[in-house]
């Protein structure tokens, strides 16, 4: 399964694309974080940690989740 993450620095984004129905909640949701037509196409540092975490559980098939951003985490 293709995992990707996407951090903003104080949170990652990971999206398993296996499991994404393209149903594009997120895109609806927050069309400045997520994009799918560009590379990356999550850009999370277009958005507040609490509004990210609350358009991840929004996330209808479990293909969005987030972890706790460390220092190893690339902007
Ligand atoms: S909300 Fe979840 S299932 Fe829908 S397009 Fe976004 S990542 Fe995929």
């Amino acid at each position: 399964m293709a995992i990707k993450e996407y951090s903003n620095g104080e949170i990652v984004i990971i999206w398993k694309s296996d499991l994404c129905i393209h149903s594009g909640i997120c895109v609806k949701t927050l069309p400045d974080v997520y994009h799918p037509k560009d590379s990356p196409w999550i850009t999370p540092q277009n958005a507040t940690t609490e509004a990210l975490k609350a358009q991840i559980a929004q996330c209808p098939s479990g293909a969005l989740s987030w972890r706790e951003a460390t220092p190893k985490d690339d902007q």
